[in-house]
């Protein structure tokens, strides 16, 4: 499987962060952040020579990429520099994709971004994605001091985000044997740490580095595609919804990827897939309904309809009324059935 991103992995590494930006010829770099880091935005360009633009907000709407890039251009910038969860590194791919200019990311979430090829662009109240190789960041950097300052709650939503990009992998047309073990083993890393807090958090960016490179490397399915129109369409925020709708798109898959969902199972130590993801979101008191982070109740049949109209390829073949008891379900927080 080809990885093609440079990776560095470790605590304080991030202090070689100027010298991985000069390493892709980088001399005055945007340094890429949501508003809620941009302290640690402003710090990190200035270790690096670089412009803070703490701007980055989610679901990469297509607006602000596209005032990110008349600054890119205006500034004389010849490198993305992304610090931050999936929304910062995406606001970097959107640039990237339109300015061929190299990224060096730097997640401080789960969410696995960083080692995809894959751009979710909001415009219009829709959310499309693509794949292209421009869009995939030349190196990373993951140290896992940056998660001191992630919080709990978030954590475990984040958490189960990268879980959903291995459970996908498992059932992918496009899967192969190295896939499936580090999807497993992205599960069970994350599985394991996400309950032990900070204690757990070198564990569990290994599994997010798993999960994500998981992402970049087989299709997505069903449970994405859920998330994407609820993201998309509805704006409910993207690692909450992952974990809400990840047990019930995996219960949806079942009988249809009996050897995903025991790997799934194996990697959770539980008996059963679906169940065992419920009941690790609620041992992290995650979210386990739709309407607790926002979903409109009469948005259901829409979501139901964008769903079914331009699927992505899954292993049991979508059925609107399936699809939207799935969603009644999720709505209402009841157990995967
Ligand atoms: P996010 O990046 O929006 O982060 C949520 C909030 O937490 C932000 O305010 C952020 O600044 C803050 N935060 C992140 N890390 C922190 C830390 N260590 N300390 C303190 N605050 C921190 O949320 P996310 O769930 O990481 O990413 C969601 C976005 O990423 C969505 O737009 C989604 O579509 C995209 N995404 C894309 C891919 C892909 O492969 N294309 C994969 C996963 C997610």
């Amino acid at each position: 499987m080809p990885v093609p991103t440079r990776v560095v992995f470790g605590h304080g590494r991030i202090t070689q962060a100027r010298a991985e930006a000069e390493r892709l010829g980088m001399t005055r770099p945007i340094v890429i952040a949501t508003a809620q880091q941009a302290d640690a935005c402003e710090d990190l360009a200035r270790a690096i020579g670089g412009l803070a633009y703490p701007h980055a907000v989610m679901h990469t709407p297509v607006d602000v990429t596209e005032t990110a890039v008349a600054f890119v251009r205006d500034n004389g910038v010849d490198g993305i520099v992304s610090l931050g969860g999936g929304s910062s590194t995406g606001l970097g791919k959107a640039i990237a994709l339109r300015t061929d200019l190299d990224q060096l990311a730097i997640p401080t979430s789960y969410a696995g971004s960083e080692m995809t090829d894959i751009l979710g662009e909001t415009e219009g109240g829709l959310k499309t994605t693509r794949r292209d190789p421009a869009i995939r960041p030349e190196t990373v950097i993951y140290d896992p001091d940056l998660l001191a300052t992630l919080p709990d709650a978030f954590a475990a939503t984040s958490g189960l985000n990268a879980i959903a990009h291995a459970v996908e992998a498992l059932y992918a047309a496009d899967g192969n044997p190295i896939v499936t073990l580090m999807a497993e083993d992205g599960i069970r890393a994350l599985a394991a740490a996400l309950p032990k807090g900070r204690a757990g958090h070198d564990e569990a960016l290994y599994g997010a580095w798993l999960c994500g490179a998981v992402l970049g490397s087989a299709a997505m399915a069903l449970h994405h595609k859920l998330c994407h129109v609820l993201g998309g369409t509805f704006n409910l925020p993207h690692a909450e919804t992952h974990a809400v709708v990840l047990p019930h798109a995996t219960a949806y898959n079942a009988a249809a990827a009996p050897g995903a969902m025991a790997r799934i199972a194996r990697a959770l130590g539980a008996d059963d897939a679906a169940m065992g993801l419920h009941v690790l979101s609620k041992s992290l008191s995650a979210p386990l309904s739709l309407k607790e982070i926002g979903m409109p109740e009469d948005g259901l049949e829409r979501a139901a309809d964008i769903a079914v109209a331009s699927p992505y390829p899954n292993p049991r073949p979508l059925e609107r009324a399936a699809i939207r008891r799935l969603l009644d379900d999720a709505f209402h927080g009841r157990p995967p059935a």
